[in-house]
This record gives structure tokens, C-alpha cells and sequence, in this order.
């Protein structure tokens, strides 16, 4: 009886409500529209000459919405694809552009992946909504976190206690305090409220242990084919790392580095940055279109701390079984460090000249694609002849 009354009642609200040739329901009395969607759809429906008129204002919402629907598909870049009024936003544009500023790896980074994201979260400040239901289970920026937290806690230990290189067989010990760590971090994890209940950690738990055994293990392996190289120091800082763009226009970088490995038989450091995801490096990639800086960068920063040595390498160690614990090195050589330049000089050019195009490529783990809609990349291939572009396509050239 009751579920007969609440599909009746159900029914008569649709009927109030409505469902029209406009595409989404809306009442047929605007006053008892629920938001200003529904109450313009309403007005527009009932029919009454100018009942609307405000939608035709040149400043509408809805004048707008069409205007950017019909620039999108233009084959040029319009205002509508992040190109900015050099000289109506000087300022706005001197925060976005690199020279000056100071900046991390990874900030340089999102710019060469897609300028438009640059522009929506440096220039406009967008950020992503968040999700409270995600407290259920835990993301992956959540496990590197952990996993970082753990093997700096651990290193760290051991080289206070003079235990670095260790060995096989300190490999026994070192689980049953590997294990300890996971518990401390997941605990405090936990308590922080990273998630709704510390009893949905077990499976991360088992994956956190069992993918820092193996680095572990790994890290033998590593010792006994390189025993030069010695874990030294960890969750390094560095800032006022500049990189020269330009006449006398510089950018400075900041940031932490995972570990620093000093060689015991040459004045080398080599950089080790640890990767919990996959492994995604084609042979004789590098830049990866110029969206892949931060080794080179690190390499700077090597320098910059230990200015008495060589800086060998930077390296990403995927240090998970997802990883398989490859590595991925990046040699500190003059030809890397030009690259770096080119790269970051190019990126600044964009800002001075105010063009922050959309360019569709990097999309996949991008927190703005309800900002750029469906059928990005078919606009963002149309627009790809517009000459502005030219030196960020060739960026993308680079391996
Ligand atoms: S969805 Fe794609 S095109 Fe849009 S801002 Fe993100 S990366 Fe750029």
C-alpha cells in the first residue's frame, strides 16, 4: 500500500514537475522551480513572449555557453582555450609564468602537460571537489604517502645506527621492524581520519609489508651488483635550485628528494625518487614530450647539496611489485640540463604570450575533464595548426 502511494505520489510530481523537448524536467510554474536551471527552462517553455528575455543578454549565462560551444569548434584558439589578454592581465600573467617564480618539479611539470590545467589551477585557482565517500578506501596518493613514510622512517633509522649497506641477513631483523613501522603509519593514518575505520586497512597493510619486504630484498640484490653507492641521506629539502630561462630570467625549485646515495669509492651522488605506481617508460624516453622534468631537475638539486661532488644520476626506483622494481635513470649530463632549459624557457614563452591552449593529451588523470567536456582531443586536434602552438608541438618531439 505504502510503496503504491509513494510511486502515485512519485508520478504527480512529475506531472507537476514536467519532462519537456528542452532536455530535463522542470516545472510548469516557474515559481516552483527548484534552482535557476529549472526556472529559466520554465519561463522559456511557458511560451510567453519575453518572458526569457534575460537569457539573450549579452552577458547571459546561456549567451555565453553557446558563444564557447561555437568557439570550441573553431579551428583557431579563441579566449574560449585559455589565451589570455596579454595586456589586459599583465599581473595575473607574471604569477603564471615560471621566470621569477618559484616553483616545484612537479608544479613545471602539470604546465607541460597541459597548459590549460596550468591556467585553471594557477590562474583561476580550480580545485578538485572532494569526495568524502573516498575515506572508505584508500588512494593511491594515500599508499605512496605510506610507503614513503615507512621506508624514510626505516633508512633513516639505519643510517643513525651506522647499519647502511645492510645484507642478507640482516633481512630478518629488518622485516619484523618493517613491520612495526607499517602498524605505527597506518595507525596514525587512522587516527588522522584518512579513513572511516583502521579495520578497512587490512589489505593495504599486507600490500604496504609485503612491497617494502621486497624493496628491501631488492636492495640487496642492488648492493651486491653496485656496492659503491650507500643510502646517506633522506627526505632531503632543497629551494633556490635556479635554472637560467632567458636573459637574466631565472626559475627557482624547490622541494624534498627521496634519498641521496653517495658512492664510497668516487666523489659521486646519485638521486633515488621512489614510484609506487607502474612502470611506464618506453626505451630511450627521457622527457616524454617535455611533461617529465623532475629527474633533471633533481640532478640540479644534487648539485646544489653536495657541491663537492658529481651527481652520477637521478632515479626513479619503482620500488613495488606494481612497479616490478624497475628503475628509470636520467644521467646529470650537459645535454639533459639543456633539454631541461629548452623545456622550461618554451613553457615560459606560453605565459609571456598568454596562450594556455587545452591540448588534450595528458587528460587521463586530469582532476578538470568535466571543465573541458567530451570530445576534448577531437577540438584540441582541429585547433592543432594554430601557429601559437608551434613551439609547444615541438616539445612534444622530444623523447
Ligand atoms: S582535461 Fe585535458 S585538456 Fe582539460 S585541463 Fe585537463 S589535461 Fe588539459
Amino acid at each position: 500500500m505504502g510503496q503504491h502511494s509513494g510511486r502515485r505520489l512519485a508520478v504527480e510530481e512529475d506531472n507537476q514537475r514536467g519532462v519537456t523537448a528542452l532536455g530535463r524536467p522542470h516545472p510548469e510554474d516557474p515559481a516552483l522551480a527548484l534552482d535557476r536551471i529549472e526556472r529559466d527552462l520554465a519561463l522559456v517553455a511557458s511560451g510567453t513572449t519575453g518572458a526569457a528575455r534575460h537569457l539573450a543578454q549579452p552577458d547571459s549565462f546561456l549567451v555565453r555557453s553557446l558563444a564557447q560551444e561555437r568557439a570550441s569548434w573553431d579551428p583557431t584558439l579563441t579566449a574560449w582555450d585559455g589565451i589570455v589578454d596579454v595586456a589586459a592581465s599583465a599581473e595575473p600573467l607574471a604569477r603564471l609564468r615560471l621566470a621569477g617564480q618559484r616553483s616545484s618539479a612537479s608544479a613545471a611539470q602539470g604546465f607541460a602537460e597541459c597548459p590549460y590545467r596550468h591556467l585553471l589551477q594557477r590562474g583561476l585557482n580550480l580545485r578538485a571537489w572532494e569526495e568524502p565517500e573516498r575515506a572508505y578506501q584508500i588512494e593511491g596518493k594515500d599508499f605512496g604517502s605510506l610507503y614513503h613514510a615507512v621506508a624514510h622512517r626505516l633508512f633513516a633509522e639505519l643510517a643513525e645506527e651506522g647499519r647502511l649497506p645492510f645484507g642478507e641477513a640482516d633481512l630478518a631483523p629488518l622485516s619484523d621492524r618493517l613491520g612495526e613501522l607499517v602498524d605505527e603509519e597506518l595507525d596514525r593514518f587512522a587516527t588522522e581520519g584518512g579513513i572511516m575505520s583502521a579495520a578497512l586497512l587490512g589489505p593495504v597493510r599486507v600490500r604496504l609489508r609485503s612491497d617494502l619486504e621486497e624493496m628491501l630484498k631488492d636492495q640487496v640484490d642492488q648492493a651486491a651488483n653496485d656496492p659503491s653507492f650507500v643510502p646517506a641521506s633522506f627526505e632531503r629539502e632543497f629551494e633556490e635550485v635556479e635554472v637560467t630561462i632567458g636573459a637574466g630570467a631565472s626559475v627557482s625549485f624547490r622541494g624534498k628528494i627521496d634519498r641521496l646515495d653517495l658512492s664510497q669509492t668516487t666523489d659521486q651522488v646519485r638521486v633515488i625518487d621512489y614510484k609506487t605506481g607502474k612502470y611506464f617508460w618506453a626505451k630511450e624516453e627521457q622527457f616524454k614530450g617535455g611533461r617529465e622534468l623532475q629527474l633533471a631537475i633533481y640532478n640540479r638539486a644534487a648539485k646544489a647539496l653536495f657541491p663537492d661532488r658529481d651527481v652520477a644520476e637521478a632515479v626513479y626506483y619503482y620500488a613495488t611489485a606494481t612497479g616490478e622494481y624497475k628503475r628509470k635513470a636520467c644521467p646529470a649530463t650537459a645535454e639533459v640540463d639543456g633539454t631541461l632549459t629548452t623545456v622550461l624557457e618554451t613553457l615560459d614563452g606560453l605565459a609571456v604570450a598568454g596562450v594556455f591552449p587545452p591540448v588534450a593529451d595528458s587528460c587521463r588523470f586530469c582532476d578538470f575533464q568535466a571543465v573541458c567536456g567530451p570530445f576534448r582531443e577531437s577540438r584540441a586536434q582541429r585547433k592543432s595548426g594554430d601557429p601559437r602552438l608551434a613551439a609547444f608541438k615541438r616539445l612534444r618531439e622530444i623523447p
